[in-house]
Parts: C-alpha cells; sequence; structure tokens
C-alpha cells in the first residue's frame, strides 16, 4: 500500500474527515483552510506522543487513536475553546492494514466525542510517532489563559485526580489485578475525555486555567508563576476516584492525585462570586485552595501546616542545579 492509498483508506474516507462547519477545504490539498466566526480567535496546539515513551510500544491501536486525540483536544478545554479541526502527523515503522484500520476507528471515535474534524497531516516511515495539532476557536479576549489568577479566587479542579497515573502499572503490566477494579482507571488512561463544555462554560468566570498533564501541584506552579500569585492547595480537599482508593493505599492514591501525570482534567481559578452559578448549572466542581499573595505551590493538611512534597511532576528535560 503506497503513502496515498494510506491516507484515502484511513484517513480522508473516515467519518471524522468529512466536510463540517468551520472546514471550508479539507484533506487533499496543500493546506486545509478553516473558517472562523467574525470575533474569534483560532486556539492551536499540537502534542507528540513517541512508542515507548508515552506509551508502550505494544499496546491497542484502537486505544492509542483515541488516546492521542483526547490528550490533544485536552489543550482546546483548558484555554475555553470549541472545537473545530485537527491535523495527524504519523510516523510508522511499517504499513500494518490492520493496526492502521483500528487506529483510524480509535481515532474517529474521539474526534466524535470532541466534534473534532481531520484536516490533513503527514505519514513517513520511521518509529512509531503521533503529532496531532488541534484548532479551536476563542471569543476574542475570552481565552483561558493561565496568566489572570487574583488573590482571593478559590483554586477548583473538574473531577477527580490521579486516575491517569494510577492507571500507569497496569498499562505497563507492572502490577495486575481483577479487571474490575482496574476498568475505571484504564478508560480514564486510554479514553481521556476532554472538558471541553466545562472550558467553554468558563470563558469569563474563570481567571485562569490549564489542563492537568503533569500532575496537580506542578501544573498549578505554571498558574503561580504565569499570574504572579501563590497557591495553597488543601490537602485533604483533592478529589479522588473510589478505583484510585480501591487498588491503593491512601499515600500512594494521595501521591498520584498531587503529583502523577496523565489526568487531563481542567484546573482553574475562579472568583467566589462565580462559583453558585457553576454548580447550579451541574458542573462537578471541587474546590480545593486559593490563591493567595506570593508565589510558588503550597500543600496544607486540615490544619494548615505546609506539607509540600520535594517531587512535583514529570518533566522530559528536567533543570540541571
Ligand atoms: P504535501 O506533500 O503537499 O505536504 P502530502 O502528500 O503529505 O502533501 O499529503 C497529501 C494530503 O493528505 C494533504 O492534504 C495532507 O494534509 C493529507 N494527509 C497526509 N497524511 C495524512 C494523515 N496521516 N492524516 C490525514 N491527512 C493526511
Ligand atoms: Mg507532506
Amino acid at each position: 500500500m503506497g503513502e496515498f492509498e494510506l491516507i484515502r483508506n484511513y484517513f480522508a474516507a473516515a467519518p471524522c474527515a468529512q466536510p463540517g462547519e468551520g472546514v471550508a477545504l479539507g484533506i487533499g490539498d496543500d493546506c486545509a483552510l478553516l473558517s472562523l466566526k467574525a470575533g474569534e480567535q483560532l486556539a492551536v496546539s499540537t502534542d507528540t506522543l513517541v512508542a515507548g515513551v508515552h506509551f508502550p510500544e505494544v499496546c491497542d491501536p484502537f486505544l492509542l487513536g483515541q488516546r492521542a486525540l483526547g490528550v490533544s483536544a485536552s489543550d482546546l478545554a483548558a484555554m475555553g475553546a470549541s472545537p473545530l479541526a485537527f491535523t495527524l502527523a504519523l510516523t510508522l515503522p511499517a504499513v500494518s492494514a490492520t493496526w492502521l484500520e483500528a487506529f483510524a476507528r480509535g481515532l474517529n471515535a474521539m474526534a466524535q466525542q470532541c466534534s473534532l474534524r481531520l484536516v490533513g497531516g503527514d505519514t513517513t516511515r520511521g518509529p512509531l510517532s503521533l503529532t496531532v495539532t488541534v484548532f479551536g476557536a476563542v471569543p476574542v479576549g475570552q481565552a483561558l489563559t493561565r496568566a489572570g489568577a487574583r488573590p482571593g479566587d478559590l483554586l477548583c479542579v473538574g473531577g477527580t485526580l490521579g486516575d491517569g497515573a494510577g492507571a500507569l502499572p497496569f498499562v505497563l503490566n507492572q502490577r495486575s489485578a481483577e479487571a474490575s477494579t482496574t476498568q475505571a482507571l484504564l478508560a480514564r488512561y486510554w479514553s481521556p475525555l476532554p472538558q471541553l463544555a466545562l472550558g467553554q462554560a468558563l470563558q469569563g468566570k474563570a481567571t485562569s486555567a490549564l489542563d492537568i498533564s503533569d500532575g496537580l501541584l506542578a501544573d498549578c506552579g505554571h498558574i503561580a508563576l504565569a499570574s504572579g500569585v501563590g497557591l495553597r492547595v488543601e490537602r485533604d480537599k483533592v478529589p479522588m476516584s473510589d478505583a484510585l482508593l480501591a487498588l491503593f493505599n491512601p499515600d500512594e492514591a494521595l501521591n498520584a492525585a498531587l503529583s502523577g501525570g496523565d489526568d487531563y482534567r481542567l484546573a482553574f481559578t475562579l472568583p467566589a462570586s462565580c462559583l453558585a452559578e457553576l454548580i447550579d448549572a451541574g458542573w462537578s466542581i471541587h474546590v480545593i485552595g486559593q490563591v493567595v499573595e506570593g508565589q510558588g505551590v503550597v500543600l496544607v493538611d486540615g490544619l494548615g501546616h505546609d506539607v509540600t512534597p520535594s517531587t512535583r511532576g514529570y518533566q522530559h528535560f528536567r533543570e540541571t542545579r
């Protein structure tokens, strides 16, 4: 199978690559053309997943397709952008029709869930890696950046934390347990559902936001730095799933929730006056701390004592001191 046949069969023919709102021209030309409405800005983000680094060399291609797009689309959610389109740069060691068919199905399933259309990409030969670029639309000046948190705001998250990191030993077959208990964690790892609707609901309300990919404390550090404030996280308020608490002892579970990566939940700061309206509208929002004057992130226990751990999250290139 040649490059063009591969693109045609598995990607151009996919339901998610068919014409749709916001896409003036899709796969097949030198560029895709996206249409924005008057008064909108284009939100763009790229993520690369490398085999053996971001996912096991041997894994289910359907799940990989889902995950690759879910992880990228989460960045649109974090900006409060509405989903428009994505491109896929795929590097493959060999062409396998069964692999491609399953991968494209997984990609398509996530694309449908996120209302994202595939508008282009690149296909090359080499060690397996995937680069997904997502495009979204956001009203001018309304994007949720990391930079607007103000002392007095509440620090919130959009759901339980730690499942992604908790799933990892099971994904890597380093640990096993009954399927009924691991299922929930594995689903959160392989099919992270970007909080796109929540992100849009936070427009005009949240003062800063991001999606948690490197661990709560590390990612909160980005908000603190960009906003020039301090963040106080209350350890006992960090929400964790029943599955995580069933599979790990309390310390391990808390560590996964605070410092593990791969959650893809939104963390955001919110003036206290905006909370009730969002809760009344049915959003599941957990208040886990406050924005304070100062800098950095502090974790406190129920008595207000500083219990900040020394290691905070995953970085590919750690700073050397
Ligand atoms: P060019 O050489 O002009 O960059 P290509 O031959 O790489 O174009 O690709 C042909 C068309 O197929 C382009 O529209 C490109 O965006 C699209 N395409 C290539 N690879 C993929 C892929 N993996 N998924 C979706 N579209 C793809
Ligand atoms: Mg090309």
